[in-house]
């Protein structure tokens, strides 16, 4: 491996230099070495990539300052910052920006889109279905999964370079990621093979990810579901999708819940809703039942002449609102039961009963009758 020149030297400027001063050194050298500008200039390739490669590191604050202190090796070691060492090349730099328009004549086989076919990319959104009980819903919990996903290589972190070996400048497209072809009087571009597109080419790929960056791994998430959830509630979990590629930032993991049905209570909104059946004579006579709700039972009383349907609310006996604030009601409907199997005696108390009723006991009854009478003695008319 050839000796290696201080970065300094190669873009002609001071220790002390500025980002400024640094980047108009660079933009200068770059202009002048740039293969575009020299075709088949074999040395004019070589200092374009050294050049390159300096500016990567100088115009890098840590990667300056690491280089500072330690030179080459570290500052291009693959462990090198968080996307490791030639995450961001030049094909980073906008090359409208860099050339301006003096150079645009060097592109005519179609401009690159900016920041290449190399580009960060955001690692993919994933789902993940939860089932929940009842309860689950109601008070929330905190739960690990455990999902099978992308993870970023540890060994390369991610850059998929074997560490030590790095990423180098693609030697085919100069790092374009696209190659001209020129046929007649038209110049095409089309994609660089041996990059993909990508601009550079990895020195030897990391053994652990086979270059690729990433690596399926199982991972165990913790996931804290708050109270009130209801079916089909997603939670977002920002960055536990997979890992990025190029040191993109990591997609997002949704948690899709699924609530088991209960058997005794349903939902509506906020609201939990049950039904209690009563007899008879506690309708009529009135009663203290106990309801069950979701944090135990409690005691309600049940009005003398309470009708079948009736709905009592018990306030705030709901479901809070995952999001935060209220909480809803507990909505009690009666029924009353009409009893059945009667025995003998019981059939005797009730005709005795009967005898007694008046027409004030059953004031719905009362109005029905009058309503039908009047339809009757209308339809005579
Ligand atoms: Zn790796
Ligand atoms: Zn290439």
């Amino acid at each position: 491996m050839a000796i290696k020149r201080d970065y300094y030297e190669v873009l002609g400027v001071a220790r002390n230099a500025s980002e400024d001063e640094i980047k108009k050194a660079f933009r200068g050298l770059a202009k002048k070495y740039h293969p575009d500008a020299n075709p088949g200039n074999k040395s004019a390739e070589e200092k374009f990539k050294e050049i390159n490669e300096a500016y990567e590191v100088l115009s890098d604050a840590k990667k300056r300052e690491t280089y500072n202190q330690f030179g080459h090796e570290a500052a291009n070691s693959a462990g090198f910052g968080s996307g490791g060492f030639h995450a961001q090349d030049f094909s980073g730099v906008d090359f409208e920006d860099l050339f301006g328009s003096a150079f645009e004549s060097f592109f005519s086989g179609g401009r690159r889109s900016k920041r290449g076919g190399r580009a960060a990319q955001t690692g993919e959104d994933l789902a993940y279905d939860l089932r929940l009980t009842f309860e689950q819903a109601a008070f929330g919990l905190t739960q690990e999964i455990r999902i099978k996903k992308l993870n970023q290589c540890d060994t390369c972190h991610g850059t998929g370079a074997k560490p030590g070996s790095g990423k180098s400048v693609c030697p085919t497209c100069h790092g374009t990621g696209q190659l001209r072809v020129s046929q007649g009087i038209f110049t095409m571009a089309r994609t660089c093979d041996r990059c993909r597109g990508e601009g550079e080419v990895i020195g030897s790929p990391c053994t652990t990810c086979h270059g690729e960056g990433r690596i399926e791994r199982e991972r165990v998430v913790t996931v804290k579901i708050p109270p009130g959830v209801d079916e089909g509630s997603r939670l977002r979990i920002r960055g536990e999708g997979e890992a990025g590629i190029h040191g993109g930032s990591p997609g997002d993991l949704y948690i899709v819940l699924h609530v088991e049905p209960h058997s005794f209570f349903q939902r509506e909104g906020q609201d939990l809703l049950c039904e209690i059946p009563i007899t008879f004579i506690q309708a009529a006579l009135g009663d203290e039942i106990e309801v069950p709700t979701l944090t135990g039972p409690v005691k309600m009383k049940i009005p003398a002449g309470t009708q079948s349907g009736k709905v009592f609310r018990l306030r705030q006996k709901g479901f809070q609102n995952p999001q935060g604030g209220g909480q809803g009601d507990q909505l009690v409907t009666i029924r009353v039961e009409t009893p059945t199997n009667l025995n003998v005696k019981q059939r005797k108390h009730l005709e005795d009963f009967k005898a007694l009723m008046e027409t004030s006991n059953t004031p719905g009854i009362a109005e029905f009758l009058s309503k039908v009478k009047d339809l009757f003695s209308r339809k005579k008319e």
